[in-house]
């Protein structure tokens, strides 16, 4: 393991794309003497990079169709300037990750994070995100069991990592994602209540407030209800490989209600703020532990109403972003420069923090320089 943290870049491989150049250039990389001991990986559901670079859009929040007080919405969250509007929306990433972690995805700069799937829609991006392929089977958002296996199931399966592995998404799907029989990794998704034994103050007011308090109980659970399952489990078990799904994004941009999607964009950050905090204060993680942070596909941008969908036929919808802080990640900031990061490659880049090696991954995009 030592050796092998010594050998390893942890690097995202950039695929050069300016025809100035053909040769595959890189951020600058170091080696890092100490790899990562905890990994979570942390997706809001259907979020553009649009608004992670450039803040608020303005027509939306100016059109009373999509924002219904644009006026108050623009005190939270406008600027005339781009850095301080991306700011005012998504303050974690822009005061914490943008200073000591990476943020990659800024077409501005032909930097792009791009979904491999032909469809453009979630359970293909989550599968894409967690199990490293594009399958065409996987084309459904239908609650079939997934055949291929996510780096948390193939983690929990070594002894090392077996029971230190936990999920806790929003939509109801995941347990069919991540084939939960199969996988044996702990999950808490949709409304399902937490079990076990010795349940934690907050474990129990959870179960009660879900089962009593939410009468209309959707496919996505309350973003919040999420995590605060997540927080409790983590503060309680301190699991090393967690994956947090929060949805409420994609629902609310479905509903073409752009201040909701603003909000709740913002409260995710909030949440992202409160979980690095958590980990930095608490001896366990504490330097040990890597926040990845993405969404599992974008969505339209072509013209006014598009931003509401995404899917095959909608352009944009494979454009997508990612964050990064933590041990493993080089502080670089927002990434400048031209290159290309694919979904499908995220749990690789993931395993290989980790000073492992995931054989089965495609290998066309990242190194790992011996
Ligand atoms: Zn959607």
């Amino acid at each position: 393991m030592k050796i092998l943290a010594a050998l390893l870049f942890l690097a995202v491989e950039l695929n050069f794309v300016s025809p100035a150049e053909q040769q595959p250039k890189y951020p600058q990389l170091e080696k890092q003497d100490s790899l990562t001991e905890n990994i979570f990986l942390i997706t809001t559901d259907g979020f553009r990079w649009n608004e992670i670079f450039n803040g608020a859009d303005s027509l939306l929040i100016n059109d009373k169709e999509y924002t219904k007080d644009p006026e108050l919405c623009k005190l939270l969250y406008w600027s005339d300037n781009p850095e301080e509007r991306r700011k005012k929306l998504m303050p974690f990433l822009w005061n914490v990750v943008a200073v000591k972690g990476q943020l990659l995805g800024n077409r501005e700069f032909n930097n792009e994070v791009n979904v491999s799937n032909i469809f453009g829609f979630s359970y293909p991006g989550y599968n894409e995100l967690l199990t490293g392929t594009t399958d065409i089977m996987v084309n459904t958002n239908r609650k079939l069991n997934n055949s291929n296996q996510s780096f948390l199931e193939k983690l929990n399966k070594e002894d090392r990592y077996r029971n230190k592995v936990a999920a806790f998404t929003s939509w109801d799907v995941f347990p069919y994602i991540f084939n939960e029989k199969r996988s044996g990794i702990v999950i808490n998704s949709g409304y399902k209540n937490v079990e076990g034994k010795d349940l934690t103050e907050g474990q129990q007011k959870l179960n009660t407030v879900q089962s009593q308090l939410v009468n209309e109980k959707k496919s996505t659970r309350y973003d919040m209800l999420t995590f605060v399952s997540a927080k409790e489990f983590i503060d309680k078990n301190h699991p090393e490989i967690v994956y947090i799904g929060f949805g409420e994004t994609d629902e609310w941009a479905h509903s073409g209600r752009y201040d909701m999607y603003l909000k709740q964009a913002n409260q995710f950050d909030k949440f992202l703020e409160e979980l690095w905090y958590y980990v930095q204060t608490n001896d366990i993680y504490k330097n040990k532990t890597t926040f990845i942070i993405t969404t599992d596909h974008g969505r339209g941008y072509e013209y006014e109403s598009s931003w509401k969908r995404h899917g095959p036929l909608t352009p944009g919808s494979k454009k997508i972003w990612a964050a990064m802080i933590g041990p493993g990640i080089v502080p670089l900031g927002e990434i400048k420069v031209a290159g290309e990061l694919k979904q499908k490659n995220i749990s690789r880049l993931l395993v290989n923090m980790l000073g492992k090696e995931d054989k089965t991954a495609t290998n066309d995009t990242l190194i790992a320089v011996k």
